[in-house]
Parts: C-alpha cells; sequence; structure tokens
C-alpha cells in the first residue's frame, strides 16, 4: 500500500459529514440513526451503538474519524473482515491501514511509522495486539480521533462470542479518557448491552439503539424430513446460482452435505476446523471472490465476513439460541436485496441440543439459561404466528405489527387445529408403555404396527394399541415434536431419548389444559411461498432498475470481475451490486451524471469513471 497525502484535516468548521459522505463514500445520504452518531462522536461524545448486521455501523466510526483530527483506532476482532474494510477504504482514497498477526516485522514498523507521522486516517487493530505495552505506549505518541470498539458483545461473558482479550479493552478509558470511543455490536439482548457499557466505561454515554429489523430476509421454518433432500429442491427452486452458506453441527455432517450439494450440481465447499487451514482460506477467498458459491461450515464459519451478497442463510440443525439464530441468518443480505432465511428443524434437534446442555459441564446456573434460551428458539420454530414479530419481540420490540408479509406464516398461514385428543392419546401412549420408549416406538404402537419390539413387550395387547391410526407416522412425529416443543414430554438424556411425561402433561390428560397444533404439508406451503415470491420479483421487474439493461449488467459484472482479479480484492470492493445495478438502470452517459450513483465517490470515479461511461456506450441495451 503506497502512502497517500493524507486528507485535509485543519480545523475546518465547514467540513460537513455529509459532504464527506458523499465525495468519499459516493452516498447521497444517512440511513436511521448514523447522522445523530456521527455528529455526536465528531464532537467528541462516547457512545453505544446497537445495529443489525448491515445497518451501517461502518460509517458511524469511519465518518468521525475522517472529521476529527488525528487517527481512528478501529478495535476488531475479525481478520478478514478488517482487511476487506481496509481495502474497501483504500479503493475509496482513505489513508487506511491494518496492524495485526498477518503482517511482517517490516510491514508493521511501516504502518506504525505512517500513525506517528499522521498519516493515517483509519487503522484496524486486533484486540491483542492493541493491548501489548508497545502498542499502547506507540497510540500515547500518536494523535488519535477516535476508539471504535467493533463487535463490543465479545466483552460479555453471557454472550456467545466471549473474548477474553475484550477485557483488556477496560484500560482505553483509563488510558485515554479525552478520546472518545464509540463501541459497536449487532447482539441486542438488554443483559449484553449492560455489561459492554460497564466494562467499557460508557454507563453514562448515550446509547443509540436501531430497530433490528431485517425487513429483506425472508424467514422460513420447515418441518425436517429429509433435510439434504429438503436443501437441494430449496437451492434449486429459489436460490440457484447464488452464494449461500449452510449450517451444520458437525464436520461429519458439513462433508457430508457439502459432497451431495456438488453431486447435484451444485458448487458448494465445505468449511470447518477440521480441515487443513490452507483449503480453510482458500475455500473461504473462493466464496468471497466467486460468483454463487455455496459455502457448507460449522457456526464458526461467517464471523468476520463482510460479503453483502449472501442471498441465503441454511440451517440443517437447530441453533443454540435466538442470538445465535438471529446473528448467523443475519449474514445473509447485508446488502439489502431479498435473501432467505431457511431452516429444517425437527425432534431430533430438540432431543440433541437438550442433550448437549445436561452433558456440558456448565454450572446449574448456566444450563438454566441454556435450557430457556433454547426453548424460546423451539417456540419461534413452532409458532403459528409472525415468525419476525416474534423474533423482534424477543429483543425487546414489542411494538411491531402482527404480520410482516415476509414470513412463511405470513405468507402462507398455517393450519391449526385442536389437538387435544391426539395429545392424550400420544401421551397416554408414552405413559403405558412405561415412559421408556423413543419416538419412534410410540408411533409404532399408535399406528398399531406390529414390529418385532411391540411383539417383545406384548404392547399389541395394550389399550392404545393401534388407536392412532388416522394419523401416518410423519403426521404423528409432528405431533410430537410439538408436544415435546409445548412441555408435555421431555426426551431422556440418560435413556437414549426415552420420552417421559412431564407434570404439564397431567393437565393435557385431565382435559383441562388446550392443545393447538399446527398442519400443513410443506410442498402445498412450498409452492404458496414460492408463487408469491414470483409474483413479487415480476413486480420489482416491471418496477424497472434490475431488468433494465441485462446486457449492460452483464457486462458491467465481467469488468468486475477482472478488475477485482487483476488487484486481488472481493468483487464488491471494486464495486456494490446495487451501484452495479444503479449503473445499468441510469445508464450514465457522462462522469457527472455517474457521479450520482450511489457507491460512486470521487476516487472511484477517477480511477474508473472513464472506462464505466465506454461499457454503458459500447453495451447495447
Ligand atoms: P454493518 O457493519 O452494520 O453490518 P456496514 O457498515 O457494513 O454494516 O454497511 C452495510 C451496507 O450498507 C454496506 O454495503 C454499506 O455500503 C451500506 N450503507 C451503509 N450506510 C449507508 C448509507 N447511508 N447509504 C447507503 N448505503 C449505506
Ligand atoms: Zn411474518
Amino acid at each position: 500500500m503506497t502512502a497517500q497525502p493524507a486528507l485535509d484535516r485543519t480545523p475546518n468548521p465547514t467540513r460537513d459529514p455529509l459532504s464527506v459522505l458523499n465525495s468519499i463514500f459516493g452516498l447521497p445520504g444517512f440511513r436511521g440513526a448514523q447522522a445523530q452518531i456521527v455528529r455526536h462522536v465528531a464532537d467528541g461524545g462516547n457512545c453505544l451503538v446497537l445495529m443489525p448486521t448491515g445497518g451501517g455501523k461502518s460509517l458511524c466510526y469511519q465518518l468521525p474519524s475522517l472529521l476529527r483530527d488525528g487517527c481512528g483506532i478501529v478495535v476488531s476482532p475479525l481478520i478478514a473482515l478488517m482487511r476487506d474494510q481496509v481495502a474497501g477504504l483504500v479503493e475509496a482514497g482513505v489513508n487506511a491501514a491494518v496492524l495485526n498477526s498477518t503482517l511482517s516485522y517490516g510491514e508493521a514498523s511501516e504502518v506504525e511509522r505512517r500513525l506517528l507521522a499522521g498519516n493515517l486516517d483509519l487503522l484496524y487493530v486486533a484486540p491483542e495486539r492493541l493491548l501489548t505495552p508497545r502498542c499502547l505506549s506507540l497510540l500515547g505518541q500518536a494523535r488519535i480521533a477516535l476508539f471504535a470498539i467493533d463487535e463490543a458483545h465479545c466483552v460479555s461473558q453471557w454472550g456467545h462470542d466471549f473474548r477474553p482479550e475484550y477485557i483488556g479493552l477496560s484500560v482505553l478509558a483509563e488510558r485515554f479518557p479525552d478520546v472518545p470511543r464509540i463501541a459497536l455490536t449487532a447482539t441486542a439482548d438488554a443483559l449484553t448491552r449492560q455489561e459492554i457499557a460497564e466494562r467499557l466505561s460508557l454507563t453514562d454515554a448515550p446509547h443509540f439503539v436501531a430497530s433490528f429489523d431485517r425487513p429483506n430476509i425472508r424467514y422460513e421454518i420447515v418441518d425436517k424430513q429429509n433435510a439434504v433432500t429438503q436443501l437441494k429442491n430449496f437451492i434449486a427452486k429459489r436460490h440457484s446460482g447464488e452464494a449461500g452458506v449452510v449450517y451444520c453441527l458437525s464436520r461429519a455432517k458439513v462433508d457430508d452435505v457439502a459432497a451431495t450439494l456438488k453431486d447435484a450440481g451444485i458448487p458448494a465447499l465445505p468449511y470447518h476446523a477440521g480441515l487443513d487451514a490452507a483449503v480453510r482460506a482458500r475455500h473461504q477467498d473462493r466464496f468471497i471472490n466467486e460468483d454463487g458459491i455455496v459455502i457448507v461450515a460449522t457456526i464458526a464459519f461467517g464471523m468476520g465476513i463482510d460479503k453483502p451478497d449472501v442471498r441465503f442463510v441454511a440451517h440443517l440443525d437447530l441453533p443454540k439460541s435466538i442470538e445465535a439464530y438471529y446473528q448467523e441468518t443475519g449474514r445473509a443480505g447485508r446488502d439489502g436485496k431479498p435473501s432467505t432465511a431457511w431452516m429444517a428443524y425437527g425432534l431430533s434437534d430438540i432431543v440433541q441440543q437438550r442433550r448437549m446442555i445436561d452433558e456440558s459441564t456448565g454450572s446449574d446456573a448456566f444450563k438454566r439459561v441454556s435450557i430457556g434460551k433454547l426453548d424460546a428458539l423451539v417456540a419461534l420454530a413452532e409458532t403459528v404466528h409472525c415468525r419476525r414479530h416474534r423474533l423482534l419481540g424477543y429483543f425487546g420490540e414489542t411494538d411491531r405489527a402482527e404480520r410482516c408479509g415476509n414470513c412463511d406464516n405470513c405468507l402462507s398461514p398455517p393450519r391449526v387445529r385442536d389437538g387435544k385428543v391426539l395429545a392424550q392419546k400420544l401421551l397416554s401412549c408414552a405413559y403405558r408403555t412405561g415412559q421408556r420408549f423413543g419416538a419412534m416406538h410410540l408411533i409404532d404402537v399408535l399406528v398399531g404396527r406390529l414390529t418385532e419390539r411391540v411383539k417383545q413387550f406384548n404392547h399389541d395387547q395394550l389399550s392404545v394399541f393401534g388407536i392412532g391410526r388416522e394419523l401416518n407416522e410423519k403426521q404423528w412425529r409432528a405431533v410430537l415434536r410439538q408436544l415435546v416443543a409445548m412441555g408435555h414430554l421431555r426426551a431422556d438424556s440418560d435413556a437414549y431419548g426415552a420420552l417421559k411425561l412431564t407434570d404439564a402433561a397431567r393437565g393435557v390428560l385431565r382435559g383441562e389444559t388446550p392443545v393447538m397444533l399446527r398442519e400443513q404439508p410443506e410442498g402445498a406451503r412450498n409452492r404458496a411461498i414460492r408463487d408469491k415470491s414470483r409474483r413479487g420479483e415480476l413486480a420489482t421487474a416491471a418496477n424497472g432498475k434490475e431488468a433494465a439493461s441485462p446486457a449492460l449488467h452483464a457486462a458491467l459484472r465481467a469488468w468486475r470481475a477482472e478488475v477485482a482479479r487483476q488487484r486481488g480484492v472481493p468483487a464488491y470492493v471494486v464495486l456494490h451490486d446495487s451501484t452495479i445495478d444503479g449503473i445499468a438502470a441510469v445508464r450514465p452517459e457522462t462522469l457527472t451524471e455517474l457521479r450520482c450513483i450511489a457507491g460512486i465517490g470521487d476516487k472511484k470515479l477517477e480511477h474508473y469513471g472513464d472506462e464505466l461511461i465506454r461499457l454503458v456506450r459500447t453495451t447495447e441495451n
């Protein structure tokens, strides 16, 4: 990276945020609370920012760093993210650099030199590096515009991403009391928020809390039958040729699913800690840089990946909590375009997660919290109401519309029926067989199947044998799962998943507790959602934009891929999808027209303007 002259930062009251936003980032205006936050931090204030993924957190510290004297120090645990953000900033003409373990001694010394010379606007530092005495003393000698603590929830010991080195960041308030601190996170719950504020000395600072809604993400949760086949259909019918992430719990399953998808002609790559580091890095790079790769991964994947055009996130196993589900699904659609969060879920998922909690070495308090979190997620999976309403309600946003119109339950409302009698049959069956058997055997008894096991235990002699012939096995599975989710049955982790009645089951057996069950064949549901999606897409196309100029669109993408390859950066660092869409729609003929498109700042205009205009002129409609 060659040093460019630092931006003019002589104190200048006319240097207003909006003009910097426009000239550097090529954006016409702020989003949500960005303007307020930028003003507050630029004026030297501390704050805590809670905004969903894709909400636009980066600008909240990048812009004040450009507006204030000195260099903005960004603490981030995510090396890949730092690298891509810095590449994007350098593209836009900002003097940005990273300081982390991937640099050689010589490279690191050069960055340090630039910092001391006042030649940097933004410096991204890994927390463990920042906390070294050497780095702290370096910062003591430099002029610092602000500290931005990204992924600030990593200080929370209750959270899912706790990083011990984040605790040490409390030193910033002590050593640099006059430098503003801005902590940012996409994790919303109140406990985490309070912990961040305490540890980073931000209790008196304003908290800017944005809505956590991700309106462009469609939530869908399906009944798990043959999960991999369901996934293949989902990708083929809804997201063919598009980039996505598939999450599985185990390494073996990751390998398996990736191979199956590949056999089906879907470009899928595995990613988990058991793979050779070089292979892993290669798969991640391909996912980021190429179009339409599906990565199959354990949940660790995605932290720190800034790919804006992930079109779907699929879960083949249940996450641990709503927080985890929200964070993982949140990796879809950072660019704001329509995306899907899809999950296949079944009884075995609940049993497995319960077992993992029961067998963990955590304290009783920890287990109780974990079970509560799992229950909340299961309730989200079982709800017959709007998923978004429920999800956001969990994060304390209770003032939202009852129906979002962009989740499976809104698009194709499930039928609900009185399940009291079915529930009683099933619970009696578990009771009469001694609460020693799992789902499969209970269903065999209910539908009156004379298996070896049934004969062995004389269960064909029981009054419950064959009393459930009105449903098939698949339907009974759904009933069973819902009874577990409602807490009437519990899978015993000591006894190979034997299903036992809980205290709550008594009310059902006595007929005092109502039981409402959802029912809907998945096929019909899928069709309904797909048809509605297609109508939506046609409507968008008719409104102009994407279908505006397919040839130009393709030419721009090809040009971008080539530039990205030559420069060794991800395609979206060169131009975002939305900027390409904008150019294809507007077909600018002059540099002035081009400059008006969101995402084209001064530097991009200077570097690529002529070539883009030439492409527009020479490409037919
Ligand atoms: P976060 O860090 O909150 O996940 P980012 O800062 O990466 O989100 O921003 C997400 C996307 O939104 C990026 O593509 C960014 O360019 C875009 N964006 C952010 N702020 C604005 C804005 N004011 N106008 C238009 N696009 C914006
Ligand atoms: Zn909804």
